[in-house]
């Protein structure tokens, strides 16, 4: 018996080893796994390369749990150690063997995993004591019997064992009693060793019979030695990736819209597949994510230090044993390698979807609107992505046609260019809502563009930014607007218009005979305003700040804009002075105001002058001692007795109600107890 103390500096290393170094106490699992399967691939590099010449035989990593004795034992039949080997790299924990290994067999043994740092040692996380069984693959050398009760002192000695390679036996603590049961290690090896190189084997292979589970002669077989990004593209079919998909997400139904073979040897080692998912809603967006792997054993799958966030969009696997682990966040970020990998993946995907809408663009087409919020997430966090997505981002008009913005604004230059030359693009969020606007674009030769994507908005401010941004000579703005958010000559402006030509008395005839009657509310301001718009526009309908209304769409999705959020909706009345209903409500008004208002405007007018006058003097010097009256005040009182008059009026006038519920009717704003009074209005003047 040989007695010792582990080679490190500190008494301590074993409190520290439990408590903080690892937070996640199952990955013990995964190291000691990991090892077994090192041991096994270090055999097999060595047979491949003469160094072993006996027979490689079962080399099955076995998991066994014996809850009598709260055992977990990991047995391999890998390359083994001697004492001395035990001495060298798991007393003195410093040493890593697998660096050492790798340093001597460097071209043969890519397969090494060993990159976890503690390994080994993180089974005193779980166990009151651990022990190793080891009998090196190298025959002469005698078996060994290690044990270690999670304080610095080892206990060493000579044994036999039947069969080459190692056995760690952990004496499970009462705490991770958990440890022990099946359901719980299956998990684990499930989320750890899915994909392992080395078949692992946990239990039997059970089967229903009469209604119950019962074990078979097989042995449970746990992982797929062989997943599809570890094999050749060229080896590989559609329906391969489709499988391996299944298998990487077994609760997603939906198959994936297409892949990306990873495989980069130089400057760094990376290998995976990426897929691109359906993405229906933000909901179930990070419900299945990139599963980022180290020689095939899963390290984690929080892939945001790795990869820009919106690629953190896809699916599938990324492997490489150059990424950092066990490291903190903000240095992942800043490594070297990381940034590399990052930026390559970000060129790999975007070259991808480039040639997918170059080879077959109509296949492009029918996937967009599931591809398109990955796409604009990717152009609006990403410069450099935005300059290559340019090419093939698409916009959808309302037929369905589909268009890169370069081929759009080609396609309705001419029509859509207003007085100023800016070009006009205009667009709905919702066709039905908006029917009668569409139709009265269409008339004019104009075209629609859909855009009711989650970040739309989002998208369509960038495309205005960077129309504006290039500096070219003669650059006119690209601007979108909502097709319903004004009557259509006032979106795309041809010509100046003719100005309002009423009388004071007309104009406030008809403001006030609209203002009394808009509806109150606090989610909602509504402005009169008297326009010339035409004679085939509605005579009075509703528009809305292009803007103001982005804004609040915008605020939705982004922090600090919610200042914008809470804004009440803000909506002009547009009364159409050129409309002929218009022309004669105002003549009805007028004629049944007659000159009953005539003493009152006398007296305003008078009044102002008054003020005029007052002004004027006051420039020139303020009389002191005199009292002010306040005419602004008077004036306004006035002015609220003419506005009484047309209120009072317009509530028993059917043809004004009317006319406000179908410019309301018209943005899809008349609802509940406005709609039942309008419809029975409309049976009452039939
Ligand atoms: P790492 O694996 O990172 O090198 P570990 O502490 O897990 O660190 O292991 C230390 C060394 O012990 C390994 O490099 C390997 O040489 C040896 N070792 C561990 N487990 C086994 C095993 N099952 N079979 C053979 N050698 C092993």
């Amino acid at each position: 018996m040989n007695k010792g103390n582990i080679g490190v500096t500190s008494d301590n290393i074993f409190p520290v080893i439990k408590k903080f170094l690892y937070s996640d106490h199952e990955i013990f699992l995964r190291e000691l796994i990991s090892n077994a399967v090192d041991a096994t691939q270090k055999l097999k590099t060595l047979s491949t390369a003469g160094a072993f010449k006996g027979e490689l035989g079962d080399i099955r990593v076995r998991v066994k749990i014996d809850k009598a004795k709260k055992t977990l034992t990991i047995s391999d039949h890998g390359i083994g150690m001697t004492a001395e080997e035990v001495d060298k790299y798991i007393n003195q924990i410093a040493f890593s063997g697998a660096e050492e290994f790798v340093n001597q067999y460097k071209d043969k043994a890519e397969a090494i995993i060993g990159h976890f740092g503690l390994g080994f040692y993180s089974s005193f996380m779980v166990s009151d004591k651990v022990e190793i069984f080891s009998q090196s693959y190298n025959e002469d050398a005698k078996a060994v019997h290690w044990s270690c009760e999670g304080s610095p002192e080892y206990q060493m000695e000579e044994t036999i064992k039947a069969e080459r390679g190692t056995d760690i036996v952990l004496h499970i603590n009462d705490e991770f009693s958990q440890y022990l049961e099946e359901a719980t290690i299956e998990g684990l090896l499930k989320k750890y060793c899915k994909f392992l190189p080395v078949e692992i084997a946990f239990g039997m292979k059970k089967e229903w019979k009469d209604g119950k589970q019962v074990e078979t002669g097989e042995e449970n077989i746990v992982n797929n030695t062989n997943p599809a990004w570890t094999r050749k593209p060229a080896d590989l079919k559609e329906e391969d990736y489709k499988s391996f998909y299944r298998e990487l997400y077994p609760t997603q139904f939906d198959e994936p819209l297409f892949h990306i073979h990873l495989n980069v040897d130089y400057p760094f080692h990376l290998t995976g597949i990426l897929y691109f998912p359906k993405i229906k809603n933000n909901l179930d967006v990070h419900r299945n994510k990139i599963q980022l792997y180290c020689n095939q054993v899963f390290v984690t799958d929080e892939v945001s230090n790795i990869v820009p966030e919106y690629l953190t969009l896809l699916h599938g696997v990324i492997d490489s044993p150059d990424i950092p682990l066990n490291v903190s966040r903000s240095y992942l970020q800043s490594d070297n390698n990381v940034k590399k990998i990052s930026s390559h993946i970000t060129k790999k995907v975007a070259d991808k979807l480039a040639k997918l809408y170059k080879n077959d663009r109509a296949d492009f087409e029918k996937k967009w609107d599931d591809i398109k919020l990955f796409i604009q997430f990717g152009m609006l966090s990403d410069e450099k992505f935005y300059d290559r997505a340019i090419g093939f981002a698409l916009l959808k008009n309302i037929d369905k046609q589909y268009f890169t913005l370069d081929e759009y604004k080609a396609k309705v230059k001419d029509a859509q260019t207003d007085k100023n030359g800016d070009l006009i693009l205009l667009y709905t969020q919702d066709a039905d809502a908006s029917y009668t606007y569409i139709q009265r674009a269409k008339e004019k030769g104009y075209d629609v563009l859909l855009m009711d994507g989650e970040i739309d908005v989002h998208a369509m401010s960038q495309f205005e930014q960077k129309a504006m941004g290039d500096g070219e000579e003669e650059k006119h703005a690209l601007r979108f607007v909502r097709v319903d958010s004004d009557v259509i000559e006032n979106l795309i402006v041809k010509e100046d218009k003719a100005a309002v030509n009423l009388t004071t008395e007309e104009e406030d005839a008809l403001r006030y005979t609209f203002e009394g009657l808009l509806p109150k509310s606090d989610k909602a301001n509504y402005v009169v305003s008297l326009e010339n718009v035409s004679a085939d526009a509605l005579p009075v309908f509703l528009t809305q700040n292009e803007w103001m209304r982005r804004m609040k769409e915008m605020s939705a999705h982004q922090q600090g804009m919610s200042f914008y959020g809470q804004m009440p909706d803000s909506y002009n009345l547009v009364v159409n002075i050129a409309h002929p209903k218009v022309q004669a409500l105002l003549a009805e008004i007028k004629e049944a105001t007659g000159n009953s208002l005539e003493d009152l405007n006398q007296q305003v007018e008078a009044l102002r002058k008054e003020q005029d006058a007052a002004k004027d003097a006051k420039k020139d010097e303020s009389k002191e001692g005199e009292e002010k009256r306040d005419l602004t005040k008077e004036i306004a009182a006035l002015r609220e007795q003419i506005k009484k008059h047309y209120t009072d009026r317009a509530a028993d006038n059917d043809k004004v109600s009317q006319l406000l519920d179908i410019a309301f009717l018209a943005s899809g704003l008349l609802k509940g107890e406005a709609l039942a009074k309008f419809v029975n209005r409309s049976v009452e003047l039939l």
